[in-house]
């Protein structure tokens, strides 16, 4: 029995997945991560993407013909949605790690640019600017666009602070003290009323480049964006565009189209712009192979892992 791991991480898993496997009395396993050896007894990939030139490099999973799950390091899984070499259970990251990570980012960012505290770090020059207040919490419509594993707990932390939450989905959610929203008739509606917008999407067909030169304007006037979903979610020409006009008056980035994100990138340089290297939240190696180990456990068991991807629907 083998379990391949296609990752760079591959290191840093090798031993604490191993232990992670016995303490949940699952013996017999070999990790590997060379991807050519002994295929037809690989039963479970463990998937990170990894960059050749810097694109993602496609792998070809037709000669694992026995392999019974994949389970990607990261929640997003955009670069397997569209592979049509496997048609075993593709399985995202579900983290209680990951999930903090993005929920401390994300509120971080948001207090950082609902009391204007860059007003105050950045440039310190010896004026007083006792007359700008800082605003309440009560006083600040923060949306998030994706209610899933990440969004939710992050509309919970940040109602829990005293904002207004309003919160976007495919499906209709109900979210104690959240305004909740979906579908397309929805989307129009919560950006009308948000001034701190969060974005928590999967990249998929239906959300690719969902805040571009047509929707950003249904924002209120400066209004501010923080994305840590994926940079394909933002149309950057309209961003800058509405970033220049006045409309928009900040973005806080953590994804890129293309990453890392180019020097010459105009995102690096602009004053209203902060970027950030992907570091929302990371992957933490320990509970994240303590939960890869429970997925295994799962799978063998006939039951259904957390984060089973739903192919057709993209995420
Ligand atoms: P998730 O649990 O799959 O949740 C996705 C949410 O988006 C769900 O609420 C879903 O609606 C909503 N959604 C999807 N398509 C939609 C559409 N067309 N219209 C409206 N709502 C839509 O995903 P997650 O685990 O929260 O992760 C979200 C994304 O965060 C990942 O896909 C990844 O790209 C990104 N991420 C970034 C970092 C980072 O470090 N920057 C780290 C981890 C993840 P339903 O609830 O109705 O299905």
């Amino acid at each position: 029995m083998r379990i391949l791991f296609l990752s760079n991480l591959f290191s840093s898993y090798e031993n604490i997945l191993s232990k992670a496997l016995s303490e949940l009395n699952l013996s017999g396993f070999t990790i590997s991560d060379e991807p050519n050896e002994k295929v037809d007894e690989v039963e479970f990939i463990i998937y990170s993407p990894t960059r050749k030139n810097e694109a993602i490099v496609t792998h070809d999973f037709t000669n694992y013909r026995n392999n019974k799950a994949i389970f990607s390091l990261y929640a997003g899984v955009e670069s397997l949605i569209n592979n049509n070499t496997f048609d075993c259970p593709l399985v995202k990251m579900v983290d209680n790690g990951l999930t903090s990570g993005m929920v401390e980012w994300c509120v971080a960012h948001t207090l950082r640019i609902h009391l204007g505290i860059d007003r105050h770090i950045l440039g310190q020059d010896g004026i007083w600017r006792h007359d700008i207040k800082p605003p309440l919490a009560k006083d600040r419509n923060v949306g998030i666009l994706g209610l899933g594993v990440l969004g939710e707990p992050t509309a919970h932390a940040l109602r829990y602070l005293g904002f207004n939450v309003f919160g976007w989905s495919r499906t209709p959610k109900n979210l104690e003290g959240v305004s909740c929203f979906h579908a397309s008739e929805g989307f129009k509606k919560i950006l009308n009323v948000t001034e701190i917008l969060i974005v928590l999407l999967p990249l998929t067909s239906q959300t690719f480049k969902i805040l571009n030169s047509d929707t950003i304007p249904l924002m209120p006037k400066n209004s501010a964006v923080i994305n840590a979903g994926r940079g394909d979610l933002i149309d950057d020409e309209a961003l800058l565009k509405n970033l220049k006009a006045g409309h928009i008056s900040n973005a806080t980035l953590d994804v890129f189209s293309m990453e890392p994100l180019p020097p010459s990138h105009p995102y690096w340089h602009h004053p209203l712009v902060t970027v950030t290297p992907h570091i929302a939240a990371d992957t933490p190696v320990e509970s994240s192979a303590k939960a890869i180990a429970m997925n295994i456990k799962l799978v063998m068991q006939g039951k259904k892992p957390k984060g089973l991807v739903n192919i057709k629907r993209g995420y």
